[in-house]
């Protein structure tokens, strides 16, 4: 006889976009996107566990820690992050996945606990609660469905689950390199050679997604600029294979210049990483956090090193990395 399963472990990982064209926003005031999103080996864990001594009714319970080592730890510990930007209420991205899990396979919620491990910057356009909730799509799809002896909800029902809570949470699920079109949830996966290196240099500072948008709309007029551009086949060429240098040209992020106009101090971050010998740097997302490419590993972590002995928080990363994943389970 097979026990069936108290826990289950899942990790998702952190992204980056190396293109991110804009559009004018439809009625409806979302802006159609085109990006190329690139997923690194940063990864947030969420482990779900059933606990049937819980009393019925409590609903999904939800516990956060900093990844023990992270950069996200050293964070919160310098005072830079503080855990209780996390809700830790139904509003949490990861309690919405797992609640939508269980009712697309008509499982009660009750007993559901999850733990997440925190290693992404909150609100720094790394996708670190989008992140979150992929695992806890991916945890919580294996645990139930196991536990009840039902089949898994295959994962293109999984992706349709995680487009309704978050633009970027469909690619978390995938992984690798893709281009997202509309609000990023459309992907074409991208072929893929070799690793690039990067260097995230997160801030102090939070920027609200939102806020970022309002600045674009501000600086576009509401005529703005029709379609997002297509995505430079060039570009997509530059990851198969891995081509750090030709890549460097082609970066563009429309949401860059909006980030800089609400954080002027991040043009100094990006001039600082170039002098120590980045190919480019970005803003990732809405930002703040700033990415670098390097040409080589040794020279991202050199890269890190120094920033950080200057005293900055400065993360080495890989990519593309999996996609959302079970890692453990019992
Ligand atoms: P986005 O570009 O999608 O806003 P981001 O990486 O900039 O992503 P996140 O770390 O995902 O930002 O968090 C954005 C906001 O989402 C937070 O300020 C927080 O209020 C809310 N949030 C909800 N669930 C989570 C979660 N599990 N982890 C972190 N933040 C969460």
């Amino acid at each position: 006889m097979t026990v069936a399963p108290r826990w289950v472990t899942a990790s998702a990982p952190a992204k980056t976009n190396l293109l991110l064209h804009v559009g004018s926003p439809t009625p409806d005031g979302y802006h159609p996107l085109e990006t190329l999103f690139l997923a690194v080996d940063l990864r947030e864990t969420v482990t779900a566990t059933l606990d049937p001594a819980r009393d019925a009714g409590e609903g999904v319970a939800v516990t956060v820690e900093p990844a023990p080592g992270s950069g996200y730890a050293r964070m919160v510990a310098e005072g830079a992050a503080r855990l209780s930007d996390i809700p830790l209420d139904a509003r949490n991205l990861a309690v919405r996945a797992a609640r939508a899990v269980c009712d697309a396979v008509g499982a009660s919620e009750s007993g559901l606990a999850l733990h997440i491990r925190k290693a992404v910057p909150v609100a720094g356009g790394m996708g670190g609660g989008s992140a979150d909730a992929a695992a806890a799509l991916v945890a919580v799809n294996d645990l139930v469905a196991r536990h009840l002896g039902i089949p898994e909800l295959a994962p293109e029902e999984l992706r349709r689950l995680g487009a309704e809570l978050g633009a970027d949470v469909p690619f978390m699920l995938l992984g690798g390199a893709a281009v997202g079109r509309g609000t990023g949830t459309e992907l074409q996966p991208v072929p893929t050679d070799g690793l690039l290196h990067l260097v995230f240099a997160p801030q102090d500072r939070g920027l609200s997604t939102p806020a970022v948008y309002r600045r674009w709309d501000a600086a576009h007029g509401l005529s703005g600029t029709g379609a997002p551009d297509p995505a430079s086949p060039r570009a997509l060429a530059a990851l198969d294979p891995a081509d750090p240098g030709a890549l460097a040209a082609l970066v563009r992020n429309d949401l860059q210049a909006p980030a800089l106009h609400l954080l002027p101090e991040l043009a100094d971050v990006l001039e600082h990483g170039a002098r120590l010998g980045a190919l480019t740097g970005w803003v990732s997302g809405s930002g703040p956090t700033v990415c670098f490419l390097a040409p080589t590993d040794d020279a991202a972590r050199q890269l890190a090193d120094a920033l950080a002995r200057e005293g900055r928080l400065a993360l080495p990363v890989n990519g593309p990395a999996p996609g959302a994943r079970v890692d453990a389970r019992g």
